[in-house]
């Protein structure tokens, strides 16, 4: 009754994230520029068409607007796309990269700060391994989920305080579904070690939550930057609303429902879990708090209830570190459907139903991490940002564990088509 756990999840892929690191590859000469459509509030189906036949890197896509790393050439190509306008969001790629100082290769016992930089997946295993070997008492052996499809493993965590935790809440987290959102993993380290730190130096907020909570946490990483999108391809309206049949798309929702074994994996593991009151899925960027539905512009029947959280969560971040998110249903961004949110709320509380699983729906959030669209950056954040941003984001899942563990959701199926 009065238990949580987290449940952290690590996945693997992250050699080749690390071997995507801007140090490593160089971007001379290269920009991310917006594209938009003048005189209309819609990035429209042709567009996209004409940027998938031009074979581009999209970086983000809004419903009115897509950033897109640009070299010159491809740039004067965007330029010519009849009725769309073209900005310049990041000028030189490689400036800012330099500026930013991304620096993975630095053996990491030259560094006692495991959070001065990105890390190299190889490293971050060997950390997870060792984290669960110092605090036995409350970090569980890591343990492989399944496979990526470049052959990763999976891993997946838990934390909780000793005892009998099969009556515990839980919380779920996981991270880097998609490449290069690099953030999204570190803010995940940074969350468990200042669970397992928190804990151990005695703090009453921390002890009591993990009386109560069993943090699931998993490192799953989507290593590749072109294939199935791994936020457009779970088994929810799958291949309804702004996702694409087309393999050259950002947003490819792969050739059918749940058909990356990465979201298959994901969905076997997390059916198995009951009680889990809250499911959190990190991403970048955009500084965004977004919740269900995605399919649809309907609202939830707990659609009050995720709005108050969603506010709980932005206040808890800016009180923390004065960054602005915004929380709103991911259907007012775009309408997005297959993606993990979603999947949570809906199918996976049927199918916990079905196989005798108890549990209340889940508040499930994807959030969207630093930085914040106006300080045109990309993906580009640098090391001096892993902390402060694993800060805020720590802060206000704490809160959130706390809240989802107190009021959680009620049980049972919502109508699918709700
Ligand atoms: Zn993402």
């Amino acid at each position: 009754m009065y238990t949580i756990g987290y449940l952290l999840l690590f996945s693997a892929g992250a050699a080749s994230l690390a071997t995507a690191m801007p140090s490593q590859t160089r971007f001379n000469g290269q920009q991310v520029v917006s594209l938009s459509a003048t005189g209309s509030d819609k990035v429209s189906t042709g567009v996209w068409n004409q940027v998938a036949g031009l074979d581009l890197d999209v970086w983000k896509n809004a419903a009115d607007h897509l950033h897109i790393r640009v070299d010159a050439v491809e740039r004067k190509a965007l330029g010519l796309l009849p009725g769309m306008q073209v900005k310049t969001i990041v000028d030189d790629i490689q400036r800012l990269v330099d500026a930013k100082a991304y620096a993975p290769n630095t053996p990491s016992s030259q560094k006692s700060d495991w959070f001065s930089e990105y890390r190299q997946l190889e490293d971050i295993y060997n950390w997870l391994y060792q984290m669960a070997r110092d605090h036995a008492d409350i970090v569980s052996e890591p343990i492989s989920i399944g496979e990526t499809i470049e052959g990763r493993q999976i891993l997946q965590l838990r934390v909780t305080a000793p005892g009998d935790a099969s009556k515990r809440k839980r919380i779920w987290m996981q991270s880097l579904i998609h490449a290069r959102e690099w953030i999204s993993g570190s803010t995940l380290q940074y969350v468990f070690n200042s669970l397992v730190s928190g804990y151990n130096k005695g703090e009453q907020r921390i002890k009591n939550l993990l009386e109560k909570v069993v943090f699931n946490r998993e490192y799953s990483v989507n290593g590749t930057v072109y294939g199935v999108d791994l936020n457009r391809n779970w088994p929810d309206h799958w291949a309804l609303k702004s996702s694409s049949k087309n393999p050259k798309y950002a947003i490819f929702h792969g050739p059918a429902a749940a058909s990356s074994r990465e979201v298959q994996a994901l969905m076997a593991a997390y059916i198995k879990e009951p009680n889990v009151v809250g499911a959190i899925d990190l991403h970048a960027y955009s500084q965004l708090i977004l919740y269900p539905y995605g399919w649809t512009n309907a609202t939830s029947p707990d659609d009050a209830a995720y709005k108050r959280m969603g506010q709980q969560i932005a206040d808890n971040i800016y009180k923390q570190s004065g960054k602005t998110y915004t929380s709103q249903r991911i259907s007012d961004m775009y309408l997005a459907s297959g993606c993990v949110s979603d999947w949570w709320y809906g199918p996976a509380v049927e199918a916990e139903i079905k196989a005798g699983i108890p549990g209340p729906r889940p508040y499930a959030f994807g959030i969207e991490l630093r930085p914040a669209e106006t300080e045109k950056q990309g993906f580009i954040v640098g090391p001096e940002e892993i902390r402060p941003t694993g800060e805020e984001i720590y802060s206000a899942l704490v809160h959130f564990s706390e809240e989802a563990e107190a009021n959680s959701l009620p049980s049972g199926l919502i109508s699918p088509d709700s």
